[in-house]
């Protein structure tokens, strides 16, 4: 069989010839045809920034559970959910006690107050029931901070409460 174009002798079985691109057996030309889609890059960047917002609350979610475990735990969640309304009444109690003139009761009975309340913070920070003075010797230096502002925050804010804006107003 010849090659229409070059007239290159083929044998029988082939069909095509391929440094002309045609079909020896009935000289059509080949072509090839290559359709490039065009890429969506709006639906894909848009897609993005859908993702966005989920992405960053999931690594949120990531961090606060790495901060506090327990809020995993339900028991634990809700032993501590519990235990801070406690810790708030007993402390309220003892700085009562302390401005009506029992101080050192007042002290001792805040005190327990911050026991309770570290304690419920131990739980959440460890997502365990550990003992706080085991939980203390386990912290780094993160859960170190966060155990002090989760201290400060609260307590801080009462005390400076009851001693600006409570005492004051109280009969002398
Ligand atoms: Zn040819």
């Amino acid at each position: 069989m010849r090659c229409p174009e070059c007239g290159m002798d083929y044998p029988e079985t082939k069909t095509i010839c391929i440094p002309c691109g045609v079909n020896i057996t009935n000289g059509e030309k080949l072509s090839t045809t290559v359709t490039i889609l065009p890429a969506d890059e709006n639906t894909e960047e848009d897609a993005r920034e859908r993702r966005r917002p989920v992405k960053i609350l999931s690594s949120l979610w990531t961090f606060v559970t790495m901060l506090i475990p327990g809020i995993l735990w339900p028991p634990i969640l809700i032993v501590c959910i519990l235990l801070i309304p406690l810790a708030a009444f007993v402390v309220h109690l003892g700085m009562v006690m302390f401005f009506l003139g029992l101080p050192f009761a007042g002290i001792m009975v805040c005190g327990l107050s911050v026991a309770i309340y570290w304690q419920a913070v131990a739980w959440m920070q460890t997502g365990q029931w550990m003992l706080l003075q085991n939980a203390l010797v386990e912290y780094n230096t993160m859960q170190w901070f966060f155990f002090m502002i989760a201290t400060l925050i609260p307590y801080g804010g009462f005390l400076a409460y009851m001693v600006y804006v409570v005492h004051p107003q109280m009969p002398k």
